[in-house]
């Protein structure tokens, strides 16, 4: 297929170069086009612009830092917006609000172009090994026409329906769940810990137990490593995402007493430890609580 792929950060630049690798047509277009260089060794091409990057291709994805970083990139002349034609597919992998998922669903809408919202679970390392989870929305006929592309970056994919902002308020769930798993985590790693316990024993018996589940496993072994530095999911990140949920809570009238405490302490971690580390780092403050 001819793909246009706009965005090649730490989650980007995996995915896209697995799209390379499923012998698919990919024009690189990012902010920063030092970083789309080892894709055009790989065989992509490099586009000009996020305009360029869209235009004569059937699907365009987007893996953007932000809603901002979304909308500087689908505005204006040199945008996707003015590249995508008619028919054409925009499917957009960030994490963004609801709210601009929705806004961005109507302006394709009212171009004639088609739009999918395709968030994902998993880290840099499960987009390497084309292991992600993806939660997709939008037109039935349009994820159909989207899912070879998911099969080749994914090793699970969902629907949910024709709603694409539907996607995001799920993975945004999801994210709320993975910071409040770390906080628990963290804090049950600070008890054994200072109680004489080792940090990666305990780790071993909850996921040979009750606790057998990815998000344990993941960072069950990145806090008892302490691997923090270099972020795989960068603590700013992931307090956008706290803030989004936040919003929806907000809108819909959910009080989440839990995504306080939560945001708090990563809004902590980031004061004390600087932007770029991970988001995991939360745990730490559980330590530093207890002394340890
Ligand atoms: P990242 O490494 O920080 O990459 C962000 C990308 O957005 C880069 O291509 C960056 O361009 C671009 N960008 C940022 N601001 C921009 C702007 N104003 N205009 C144009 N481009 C801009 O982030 P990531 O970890 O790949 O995450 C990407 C998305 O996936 C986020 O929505 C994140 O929440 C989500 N996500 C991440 C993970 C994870 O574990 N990392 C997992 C699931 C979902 P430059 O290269 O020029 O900076």
């Amino acid at each position: 297929m001819q793909i246009g792929f706009i965005g090649v950060g730490n989650m980007g630049a995996a995915i896209a170069a697995n799209l390379v690798r499923a012998r698919h047509e990919v024009a690189i277009w990012n902010r920063s086009a030092d970083k789309a260089r080892p894709l055009v060794d790989a065989g992509a091409t490099l586009a000009g612009s996020p305009r360029s990057a869209a235009a004569e291709r059937d699907v365009v994805f987007t893996m953007l830092a932000d809603d901002a970083a979304l909308e500087s990139v689908l505005g204006g002349d040199n945008g996707l917006l003015a590249g995508l034609r008619a028919g054409a597919l925009h499917i957009s992998m960030s994490t963004i609000a609801v709210a601009t998922a929705d806004r961005v669903a109507a302006m394709h809408l009212g171009r004639g172009q088609h739009f999918l919202c395709a968030p994902v679970f998993g880290r840099p390392e499960a987009a390497v090994a084309a292991k992600l989870f993806i939660v997709a929305a939008g037109a039935s006929a349009d994820f159909q026409l989207a899912s070879p592309l998911f099969g080749a970056i994914s090793q699970r994919v969902f629907y949910l329906g024709s709603s694409p902002s539907a996607a995001n308020l799920v993975k945004l769930c999801g994210n709320f769940m993975i910071l409040s798993a770390i906080e628990a985590l963290g804090e049950a790693m600070a008890l054994a810990e200072k109680g004489g316990v080792a940090k990666q024993q305990l780790v071993e018996v909850l996921t040979g137990t009750l606790f057998d589940a990815p998000v344990y496993r993941t960072y069950g072994t990145i806090l008892a490593e302490e691997r923090f530095k270099p972020a795989g999911f960068a603590a700013p990140l992931g307090l956008k995402d706290m803030r989004l949920v936040g919003q929806s809570a907000e809108s819909l009238r959910v009080p989440m007493p839990l995504l306080s405490l939560v945001r708090d302490h990563l809004l902590q971690t980031i004061a004390q430890e600087g932007e770029g580390i991970d988001w995991s780092a939360i745990a730490q403050v559980s330590r530093k609580n207890a002394g340890l």
